[in-house]
C-alpha cells in the first residue's frame, strides 16, 4: 500500500480532500478500505524482530501505534493542512490533552485565551496544575495581557479562534511571535474555522488541533481528533511516545467516517457559511435578538482580522444574545420545530444551544461572564438546510 506523494503535493485542496492519502490495497478498490484489525503478522521470527528494533523497513506492527485507514485519514488531512505529520485520536479532547501535554511536564508553564470550550478550559485550569504544570489564562483579544503574560517563558500557548461559543477572534501571527520569544510552542484549536477557512500554520503556529467530530465529520456519525505539527523531533521524542504509550487511538472505522467527510468538506462548509451569513443578517433584523456576534458582520468587535485570518468569511457558528435573558433563550429554543437543541455543532442538521446551562455548565457564573458567555445567549450552528426553511423557524419561533 502506497500512494503517489509527487503527485498528491502538486494537487489543489478539493483534489486533496477527494484523493489524498488513497493507499489501495492488492483488490484495487475505489473508495478507501476499512483495515478493522488490531494486529499484524510476520513471515518469520527476524522479520518481527527487525519491525521492533527500528532496522526492518517501516510497516504496521500494533494498531495503537498505526493502521492503514487511519494512515490514509492522517495523510489527507495532513496535505490539506499543509503539515508535514498528523496524527489521528479517539477524540477532539484527546488531541487537546496530547498536544499541551507532550508540550509540557511538571514545573512547566501554559498560557491559554480565556474563551476556551467547556473541557479545554478543564484541561487548562484544573488538570495541568494537579500534575505541577503553572497554567494562566488571559483575555485572548488583550494585546498587552498576553505581552504581561509572554514576559516569562512557557512550554506551550493554547488558544481558539473563532473562541467557543463567543467568536472571539485572536490575531494568531501576535501571538506566536510573542509565544516564540517566551520558548514556547502554540498550540490553535481551530475546530470553528476548518481547515477550510483557516491555516494557523501558516501564520507560524507550531501545533494545530481539531475535533474532527465537529465539521470533519459534519454529519453526527462519530467522535475523532486530529493534532497537526511540522516538528519531526517533537513527533519523533514526544508526541508519539505519549500516543504509542497511552492509547487514545482512532478507531479505523471512524477513521474511514472521517475520510468520507473530508472528501465533502469543502464544499459543505461553503454552504454552512452561505447560510450562516444570510441567517446572521437575518438575526440582526429581529427586535427580540439584541446582539448578533458573527465574525463575518461588521458589528464584529475583531471582523478586519477575521477576514484578514479566516479567507475573508465568516465560518458557520453564529451566536446572539435575546434581549429577555435566559427565559426568552429557553423559550426560543423550546419552540423550534426544525432546529434541534443540541450541543454540538458543525453538524448538516442546525442546531442551538444554551451555553450557559450545557457546555459552560461547570464554568462558574463570574468566569462566564469573564469569557462573554451571558443567561441570554445561544450559539447557532448553522446547518446544510434551505435558508428559508431555517428563517421560517426562527420566525415563527421568536413570535411566540
Ligand atoms: C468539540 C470541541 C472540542 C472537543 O472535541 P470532541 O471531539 O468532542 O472531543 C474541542 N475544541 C472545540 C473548539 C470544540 O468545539
Amino acid at each position: 500500500m502506497t500512494t503517489d506523494k509527487k503527485a498528491s503535493d502538486k494537487w489543489r485542496a478539493a483534489t486533496r480532500s477527494v484523493r489524498g492519502g488513497t493507499a489501495r490495497s492488492g483488490f484495487n478498490e475505489t473508495s478507501e478500505a476499512i483495515f478493522m484489525n488490531s494486529g499484524y503478522v510476520y513471515d518469520t521470527a527476524a522479520e518481527a524482530e527487525a519491525s521492533f528494533d527500528g532496522t526492518g523497513p517501516e510497516r504496521f506492527v500494533y494498531s495503537r501505534f498505526a493502521n492503514p485507514t487511519v494512515a490514509m485519514f492522517e495523510e489527507r488531512l495532513a496535505l490539506l493542512e499543509g503539515a508535514s505529520y498528523c496524527r489521528g485520536t479517539a477524540s477532539g479532547m484527546s488531541a487537546v490533552w496530547n498536544a499541551l501535554i507532550a508540550c509540557t511536564k511538571a514545573g512547566g508553564r501554559v498560557v491559554g485565551s480565556r474563551a476556551l470550550f467547556g473541557s479545554c478550559e478543564f484541561i487548562l485550569t484544573t488538570l495541568l496544575p494537579r500534575f505541577g504544570v503553572e497554567t494562566e489564562l488571559v483575555d485572548g483579544t488583550d494585546h498587552a495581557a498576553w505581552e504581561k503574560a509572554l514576559s516569562k517563558p512557557a512550554d506551550a500557548v493554547f488558544i481558539e479562534t473563532p473562541s467557543n461559543p463567543t467568536l472571539e477572534v485572536i490575531d494568531i501571527a501576535f501571538v506566536v511571535d510573542l509565544a516564540h520569544k517566551a520558548g514556547a510552542k502554540v498550540v490553535v484549536d481551530n475546530v470553528f474555522a476548518t481547515p477550510i477557512l483557516q491555516k494557523p500554520m501558516e501564520l507560524g503556529a507550531d501545533i494545530v488541533v481539531y475535533s474532527a467530530t465537529k465539521h470533519i465529520d459534519g454529519q453526527g456519525r462519530c467522535l475523532g481528533g486530529a493534532i497537526l505539527f511540522n516538528d519531526k523531533e517533537w513527533h519523533d521524542n514526544h508526541l508519539t511516545t505519549f500516543l504509542r504509550h497511552t492509547g487514545p487511538s482512532m478507531s479505523p472505522f471512524n477513521a474511514w467516517v472521517l475520510l468520507k467527510g473530508l472528501e465533502t468538506l469543502g464544499l459543505r462548509v461553503d454552504q454552512h457559511i452561505r447560510n450562516a451569513t444570510a441567517l446572521a443578517g437575518f438575526l440582526s433584523e429581529q427586535p427580540q435578538v439584541s446582539r448578533v456576534i458573527y465574525p463575518g458582520l461588521e458589528s464584529h468587535p475583531q471582523h478586519e482580522l477575521a477576514m484578514k485570518q479566516m479567507s475573508g468569511r465568516g465560518g458557520g457558528l453564529i451566536a446572539i444574545e435575546l434581549a429577555g435573558g435566559k427565559s426568552a433563550a429557553f423559550s426560543l429554543l423550546d419552540n423550534l420545530q426544525l432546529i434541534d437543541i443540541s450541543n454540538n455543532l458543525g453538524d448538516a442538521k442546525s442546531l442551538a444551544t444554551h451555553p450557559w446551562t450545557t457546555t459552560h455548565q461547570r464554568v462558574p457564573a463570574e468566569d462566564k461572564i469573564t469569557m462573554g458567555i451571558t443567561e441570554g445567549m445561544l450559539r447557532l450552528s448553522v446547518g446544510l438546510e434551505d435558508i428559508d426553511d431555517l428563517k421560517e423557524d426562527l420566525t415563527a419561533a421568536l413570535r411566540v
